[in-house]
């Protein structure tokens, strides 16, 4: 009998099965993950890889062997200045094309089923207590588990078939590869570019390495975010926005091909399951700040793997995975930049980006989080009095501006 189906081969299912693998050895044959598009298949996503992705999957015994750019630090400009910290390797970039397919073929090479061209249209749940079931309709066929994983990304059936709200942070996210041009930072580093205010968000610059031809992912991410973030005001023109810069930089959008997708942020107070469905990755919600999803996507993987193997063997149960969640470091770290997308793209914003370059401290702890590095608590604490000290100054300069307008 199939103990597991899981909706959407990404990173986060396919680490999903792999993980509940690992936890529950011998019983691959009863996983099967459905996925709609067929290997190798393209993901809009510019491919940085943070290398504590990587290492937790070395945790079970995983190492997706793809080309890819090595990455030691990180660039921020914002404010009219530029920080750089090196941390050595903190991750990679990849092209999702390649990365994914080998993942995919890891999780066959284990015994577990991989069904390519099996587009879900809907969830339906039947049967109460013990015997409940869960059927999988696609189009072509129906699969029936006790529990099910929705792991289909931004766009997820999965989600919808909770009742769950489509989004209350998305992002609209523009990208395209370009050569290199005179003025790119050195190619290992991330750069993140702040500089445009109108923005709920950022411009890009990472390199990538397409069919061995050294290039440039260029984008930009922007946030949209409030009870139902699709049908909010449709903030700056991305097209215009990423053509104007890609033009101060001697390139030419029109000469382009541009890849245009949405991104889900994680909102704390959501549900992300029931007593039969959990969601994972994009699906459940990523990283509104800087839209990183992949790390988070293997992390909800492994996380939601090893819980599921003690649901299967009844050791727990599958509601209590929003609780799990929580109280797990990928928890505390989502509601961590839930709160800081808030702040720092509402009105304080122009405290909060000098405080990130007014030292190296912000950008060298964000360049060993990304990389899974142990931070050392001088940087942690030198971040935290900047942020305080910054969230002070916005609110005298809210008392001043406010007095002003009197
Ligand atoms: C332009 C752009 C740039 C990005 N750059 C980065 C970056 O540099 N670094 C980073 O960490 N993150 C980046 N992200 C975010 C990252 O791409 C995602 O967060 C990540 O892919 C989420 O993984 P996932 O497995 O949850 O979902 P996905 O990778 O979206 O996988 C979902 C899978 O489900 C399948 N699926 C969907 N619907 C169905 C269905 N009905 N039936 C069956 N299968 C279905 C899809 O085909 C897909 O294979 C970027 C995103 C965008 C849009």
């Amino acid at each position: 009998m199939t103990d597991l189906v899981i909706v959407g081969g990404g990173p986060a299912g396919l680490t999903t099965a792999l993980a509940l693998d690992a936890a529950r050895p011998g019983r691959a044959s009863e996983i099967v993950v459905l996925e709609r598009a067929r290997y190798p298949r393209e993901k809009p996503c510019a491919g940085a890889v943070g290398r504590r992705g990587d290492d937790l999957l070395a945790t079970i015994g995983v190492r997706v062997d793809v080309s890819g750019v090595p990455i030691s630090g990180m660039a921020l400009g914002a404010a009219g200045t530029e920080r750089t910290a090196r941390t050595g390797t903190i991750g990679r970039v990849v092209r999702r094309l390649e990365f994914d397919a080998a993942l995919a073929a890891e999780v066959r090479r284990r015994g577990i089923r991989v069904v390519e061209g099996a587009k879900v249209e809907s969830l339906m749940h039947r049967g109460d207590g013990a015997s409940a079931r869960v059927d999988v309709v696609t189009d072509g066929a129906v699969f029936t588990a006790p529990f099910v994983v929705g792991a289909d990304g931004v766009g997820s059936v999965a989600r919808r078939a909770l009742g769950l709200p489509g989004a209350t942070m998305l992002a609209q996210v523009l990208e395209v590869d370009t050569p290199a041009v005179a003025g790119d930072r050195p190619r290992d580093l991330l750069y993140f570019d702040l500089h445009d205010r109108e923005l709920a968000g950022y411009f890009w610059d990472f390199p990538t390495l397409v069919d061995g031809e050294p290039l440039v992912c260029r984008g930009v991410y922007q946030l949209r975010s409030g009870t139902s973030a699709a049908e909010g005001p449709p903030g700056p023109d991305l097209t215009s926005r990423l053509g104007a810069r890609l033009a101060a930089q001697g390139l030419s959008i029109d000469a382009c091909k541009r890849k245009r997708y949405s991104e889900r942020g994680y909102v704390s107070r959501e549900r992300i399951g029931d007593d039969r469905c959990l969601l994972v990755g994009e699906a459940a919600g990523i990283d509104p700040t800087t839209g990183e999803g992949i790390a988070q996507a293997i992390e909800y993987g492994v996380l939601a793997g090893r819980f599921l193997a003690r649901v299967l063997q009844g050791r727990a149960e599958a509601r209590g995975w929003g609780r799990e969640l929580a109280r797990s470091r990928l928890g505390v770290d989502l509601r961590v930049r839930s709160r800081l997308a808030r702040a720092f793209y509402g009105d304080a914003r122009p405290e909060l980006e000098a405080m990130l370059v007014s030292g190296d401290s912000a950008v060298l702890a964000g360049s060993r989080h990304f990389g899974g590095k142990r931070h050392d608590l001088s940087t942690l604490g030198q971040v935290g009095w900047n942020i305080g000290r910054a969230w002070l100054e916005h609110q005298l300069h809210g008392v001043t501006r406010s007095r002003v307008g009197r």
